[in-house]
């Protein structure tokens, strides 16, 4: 089976990889739109954190070889920084969502603010203003 994604999501090895944990609650879709306006921006690339947690040995190749990555977690379960050390990727930022004042919930109309705090809090991590 192939190791490498044919798919054109951002999938490329780059300097700086972005991890939302993109889980299902607002947090944790808030961390994967942050990593997709990050993205946007030209700020980094968003990469597949299910092939870092499926240790596909390309994609974690990839992040080991990036100078920066970026992890994004809704909570304090921490799943995105957990997957990624797991297959030994060294973290460079880190940002919690709930950590920065937004509560955990199931309401998946995402405020832009909000999305807008926690990629600019990468933006600070990253000494870019
Ligand atoms: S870190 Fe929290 S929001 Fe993200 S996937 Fe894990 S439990 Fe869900």
């Amino acid at each position: 089976m192939a190791d490498k994604c044919s798919c054109t999501c951002s999938c490329e090895a780059t300097e700086i990889l972005i991890f939302p944990c993109s889980g299902a609650s607002n947090v944790g879709q808030i961390a994967n739109q942050a990593g997709v306006e990050l993205t946007k921006a030209g700020i980094g690339k968003m990469f597949c954190l299910a092939g870092i947690g499926g240790h596909v040995e390309s994609f974690v190749e990839s992040a080991k070889g990036a100078k920066r990555i970026i992890a994004i977690d809704g909570c304090p379960v921490q799943c995105a920084k957990k997957t990624l050390e797991h297959a030994g990727v060294t973290i460079t930022d880190y940002v919690v969502v709930t950590e920065e004042g937004i509560k955990k919930n199931h309401d998946f109309d995402l405020a832009t603010e909000d999305i807008n705090k926690i990629s600019d809090r990468i933006r600070v991590s990253l000494g870019i203003s």
